[in-house]
């Protein structure tokens, strides 16, 4: 039997320069704590589906990240949130966007999938189908955090200085999280939340929701990404990783390569992605600075990293 969880934290790590070790050692907890939510599921012999859901919830309460509470400002300084999930086992999939309330809009996705006819559901008609399935809500100040509305701030000086892209710090640009599992019975599933990206249009609609762009799972492999939205739409990134698997034969890890630092760098996209095979085999590659991760794999090797010059695998 074999089990394993990928996840992400966000590809948008903060500079080495500006992170302390105790901020670093608050990001190193809340990764551990998201594995430990979903791999205690999978250990007691539940289901990738619940495993993933559990670890999305843990970084979507912890605001350090960028999901559910400490979610990134849009241009008129609201939260509108997405997410999305995938059971890989069913090919079913359901995802939510434009939310500002829904204290966990991973589970808001996941009930799209399990009880209504769609895949995605957003704005008011997402909350108020929250509302209707007694989903558990908050007022705006819970998801609120001062270094988001910086960061907001900050971006809207950029960009009335006609800033380049190039100009911003990877963690004002990135974020989001996500997770990819194996469970005992050889079921895959991903999880994918997030704020978005700081001063999106409002009504911007990024790669989370986007199934097959930012989430994707499938008898194969099951894939949570994280970076610059449009290219992994625009790349179909996680069904190309899947492609790849399927059509191509490659393993997990060279068909990740392929996509993150083939596919989408030549397309000018950064960010990076967490994935599992059905072999219980992770990858967790990235074409930044950095990216929060944690995994363990089917051979029980844990690891929990930040930056580009720890293990990356
Ligand atoms: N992929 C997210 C988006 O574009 C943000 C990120 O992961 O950095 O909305």
């Amino acid at each position: 039997m074999t089990i394993a969880l990928a996840l992400h934290g966000g590809a948008g790590t903060l500079r080495r320069s500006d992170m302390d070790s105790e901020l670093e050692r608050a990001y190193r907890a809340g990764l551990e704590r998201a594995l430990e939510a979903g791999y205690a599921i999978l250990r007691a012999g539940g289901s990738a589906l619940d495993a993933v859901c559990a670890s999305v919830c843990a970084l979507e309460d912890d605001p350090l990240f960028n999901a559910g509470r400490g979610s990134v400002y849009n241009l008129d300084g609201k939260q509108e949130m997405e997410a999305a999930v995938m059971d890989g086992s069913r090919q079913d999939a359901g995802s939510v966007t434009g939310l500002s309330r829904v204290r966990n809009p991973v589970l808001l996705a996941r009930a799209v999938m399990e009880a209504t006819p769609h895949v995605t559901l957003g704005y008011a008609a997402a909350e108020d189908f929250a509302a209707r399935i007694g989903a558990a809500m908050q007022a705006p100040e819970y998801f609120h955090t001062d270094k988001r509305w910086q960061a907001l701030l900050l971006e809207k000086e950029r960009l009335a200085n006609g800033g380049a892209d190039d100009d911003i710090p990877e963690d004002r640009k990135h974020g989001t999280v996500g997770a990819a599992a194996l469970d005992a019975q050889g079921r895959l599933a991903a999880a994918t939340s997030t704020g978005g990206r700081t001063a999106k249009w409002p009504g911007r609609i990024g790669d989370t929701p986007v199934i097959g762009a930012g989430t994707w799972a499938d008898a194969h492999c099951a894939v949570s990404g994280t970076g610059h939205g449009e290219y992994f739409v625009r790349a179909a990134a996680g069904h190309e990783i899947s492609a790849r698997v399927r059509y191509l034969d490659e393993t997990l890890e060279t068909a990740c390569d392929a996509v993150v630092h083939g596919q989408l760098m030549r397309m000018g996209g950064t960010g990076g992605v967490a994935a599992v095979d059905r072999l219980g085999r992770v990858a967790l590659p990235f074409n930044c600075e950095g990216m929060y991760r944690a995994s363990i794999d089917g051979e029980g090797r844990k690891r929990v990293a930040i930056y580009r010059d720890e293990l990356q695998r």
